[in-house]
């Protein structure tokens, strides 16, 4: 199959999986027993916690592991809530459902929910945050750093620094980044930022949640006294490990493995201008900051399942939407919130991919799209 759904998950390196089974076997012990073969499997834990610290500019304290970006997620948020339950949250128009829903929880609970909006390529409208700012008593801006249906990077250090000048903290939810970015946590001088091993080359089930102090955290899980005693659960050393080596993995390629993707990036919107398709890219141009792997269109007129369930079809796996609302039909929050117009927005698909696919890979994608055209269903009014 040709796949170009990355952006849901990426398949764990070969080496991540090797990893993931020696440490299976070296590491049987639990990292809290005390006894030897605790300790060596606490050992382990520790070194694998400090290196993927390292890699993102931050220290082994930072680092809080969890199941998912999604629990990360809802960690801070709920977490911060917990601590301020009479301060607003902000979060911006185009987050990903973890955000969105965990913001509606808390609403429809009676918490102060404010939403930032986003011009049409995606970034935060920086007057409506300083209005926000203004305005309310915030704890927290919850962001989604880099998009995973339209690709917007925002820009970080600037809405950090309005943030601060508040006293209000700022998490990014950066599950998208570390494959096409080389992170430096302090740099970016958020407060927070989520991440989830799945989405570069790692296994499910892991993520982690940095957290410049815990101070204003409320535990998310209550057990044992694990992650500092803020997320209880016996640790997941294997999948710990794997994270740790497909982060460094990441790391170490990153900037090689990004100018392919942006050629690639450049190939696919060409082959797309060449050919008889009518579409528009929703979300930023590519000389703008953004991921370039991720690139929706909008198929005017058309039905967006119908174009990804003939791709299959022809062997080519894509997107419609946002891959965590497959399955449900259900037009998609971000593309409305950059105004993509009716016209286009039924049909918008989201196509994924890496630095493994090719030129060639674009343009069959594009045959392909070409040859289904025709016969796929019109949008439902
Ligand atoms: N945030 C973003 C931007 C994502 O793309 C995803 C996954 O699609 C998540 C959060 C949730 O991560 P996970 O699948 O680890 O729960």
């Amino acid at each position: 199959m040709l796949y170009l759904d990355y952006a849901a998950t990426t398949k764990p390196a070969e080496k991540v999986v090797d990893a993931m089974v020696s440490a299976m076997r070296e590491f049987p012990g639990n990292p809290s027993s005390l006894h030897a073969e605790g300790r060596k499997a606490n050992k382990r834990y520790n070194r694998a916690k400090k290196h993927i610290a390292d890699l993102l500019g931050a220290n082994r304290e930072n680092i809080l592991f969890t199941s998912s970006g999604t629990e990360a997620i809802n960690f801070v948020i709920k977490g911060t809530h917990a601590r301020h339950p009479d301060k607003t949250i902000l979060v911006s128009t185009i987050e990903h459902t973890a955000t969105k829903k965990a913001a509606e929880y808390l609403e429809d609970k009676g918490t102060s929910i404010r939403r930032i909006g986003c011009d049409k390529d995606g970034y935060l409208r920086i007057d409506e945050l300083e209005k926000a700012l203004r305005e309310t008593d915030v704890s927290l801006l919850s962001l989604i750093y880099a998009n995973n249906e339209i690709g917007t990077v925002q820009d970080a250090r600037k809405i950090a620094a309005m943030c601060h000048a508040h006293d209000v903290k700022l998490h990014l939810d950066m599950v998208q980044s570390p494959l096409h970015e080389k992170i430096d946590l302090k740099g970016l001088g958020c407060d927070y930022a989520s991440f989830s091993a799945h989405k570069f080359f790692g296994p499910r089930g892991v993520g982690f949640l940095y957290a410049k102090t815990k101070d204003d955290l409320d535990p998310l899980i209550h057990g044992g006294k694990q992650e500092d005693g803020l997320r209880a659960g016996t640790e997941n050393l294997p999948g710990i490990v794997g994270t740790e080596v497909a982060l460094a993995e990441a790391a170490k390629h990153v900037e090689k493995r990004e100018e392919k993707i942006g050629i690639l990036a450049g190939d696919l919107l060409s082959a797309l201008a060449e050919s008889s398709i009518t579409w528009r890219l929703n979300g930023p141009p590519l000389d703008k900051p953004r991921l370039k792997n991720i690139l929706n269109i909008g198929l005017k007129d058309l039905d967006a399942d119908d174009v990804a369930f003939r791709l299959d079809k022809e062997g080519i796996g894509i997107s419609e939407g946002s891959a965590c609302s497959s399955g449900i039909i259900e037009e998609s929050h971000v593309l409305r919130a950059i105004g993509v117009d009716d016209d286009h927005i039924g049909g918008s698909v989201r196509i994924s991919f890496s630095h493994e696919q090719t030129k060639e890979d674009m343009e069959r994608l594009v045959h392909a799209l070409e040859k289904i055209v025709g016969n796929v269903g019109k949008k439902k009014p």
